[in-house]
């Protein structure tokens, strides 16, 4: 992984950012566990989840990274090293969790953890603090959703690069191969056209395209299946692709024919929908809609769409119920799909970043469903 993407001003923003938002939540602290928000954060992701790497950064602390002393020069090349955040390292034989309770105030401090630090770690770190730990979710959340300049250019890339996959199609995607044939050929040129690395490659063929979460199989791809394809992978920098297109080998049945073009329908009414201010839910509503009043309602069974980012799947959820106004940079996927249990499905996803007045489409492949051989 290339450590930090952007220069260490726009890490310095993002940990004052958090500081700030860990203050006006009323907490002395927050622990960051390894994964994406750290690696939103400092640029560095830590590299292993047995051995604790993890930022305490808050109103009431120095702002510390406690890091396996193996991962320590990795951890000096990012922002960490170039703002002089302190850094604590440990080996084996140390108990790395009295490095991270050092750094908390006395007494009775309000302590929050990142969602994804391992059970692993929270449970001797929650023994330690001694106080129940709350999750730092709405701290970190706020800075996540709404991307910078910067990180869209990273997403463009990414959805560039996806697209340049989807565009290949034809020549992987034809009748008598298995599906996991074609997804290895995928994989490969999601690889070749400027991911680093193979997020997941999604091909559902005839019946299996009904399930919203199948993978691959060894089904041999047939004459008139209808098959989704749904692939993503990180750039460098660690910022993700995601996109689904429809594909018939030959040609389809008339009712799947029509039942695909409403479904693009569904997928422009929603991206028509996107603007700042307008909620999550009603993004959700426009492509259901659609297909409600088209009878396709029941086959539409999953929200609308994720945030993207560092994570492939992170707020904002694009859901019925979610009132979440939307704002000027945040990024995500309008997905909907039908599903037909047992027959076939199909899905055509964009990732969308919001404008001033509307949104930018950052997969432009065509959306219609596409016959290859
Ligand atoms: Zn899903
Ligand atoms: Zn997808
Ligand atoms: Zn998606």
């Amino acid at each position: 992984m290339t450590a930090t993407p952007f220069p260490a001003s726009v890490y310095a923003a993002r940990l004052e950012r958090a500081v700030r938002m860990a203050g006006e939540a009323g907490l002395d602290a927050v622990i960051v566990g390894p994964g994406a928000d750290l690696r939103y954060l400092l640029g560095v992701q830590g590299d292993t989840i047995e051995r604790l790497t993890a930022l305490v950064l808050g109103p009431g602390v120095q702002t510390t990274v406690v890091v396996p002393r193996m991962e320590l020069a990795k951890v000096r090349d990012t922002a960490a090293g170039a703002l002089g955040v302190r850094v604590a390292d440990w080996v084996d034989g140390d108990d790395p969790y009295a490095l991270v309770i050092e750094t908390l105030p006395a007494g009775r401090p309000r302590v929050a953890v990142s969602d994804a630090l391992p059970a692993l770690h929270l449970i001797p770190i929650a023994e330690r603090v001694g106080v129940n730990l709350e999750l730092a979710t709405p701290v970190l959340r706020e800075g996540r959703m709404v991307k910078d300049a910067a990180e869209i250019a990273e997403l463009r890339r990414a959805g560039a690069a996806i697209d340049a996959v989807h565009r290949r199609m034809r020549e992987w995607l034809r009748a008598g191969r298995t599906e996991r044939e074609v997804a290895a050929d995928i994989a490969e040129a999601i690889v070749a056209e400027g991911h680093e690395t193979v997020e997941f490659v999604i091909v559902g063929s005839g019946p299996n395209g009904a399930d919203p979460h199948h993978e691959v199989s060894d089904r041999r791809i047939a004459p008139g299946d209808v098959v989704v394809v749904d692939i993503g992978g990180a750039v460098p920098s660690g910022y993700n692709s995601d996109s689904t297109r429809t594909y018939v080998v030959g040609s389809a049945a008339e009712e799947s024919a029509e039942r695909i073009a409403v479904l693009v329908r569904a997928q422009q009414a929603a991206v028509d929908a996107v603007r700042p201010g307008v909620t999550a839910a009603q993004v959700d509503a426009a492509a259901r809609r659609v297909l409600s009043d088209a009878g396709l309602g029941e086959a539409f069974l999953h929200r609308t769409g994720h945030g993207i980012g560092v994570s492939v799947h992170e707020e904002p959820y694009i859901a019925p119920g979610n009132d979440l106004p939307l704002r000027e940079g945040m990024a995500f996927s309008i997905e909907p799909g039908i599903y037909f249990a047992g027959e076939w499905g199909a899905r055509i996803e964009d990732i969308v970043v919001v404008t001033a007045d509307g949104c930018e489409r950052l997969n432009v492949t065509d959306h219609a469903l596409r016959a290859v051989g």
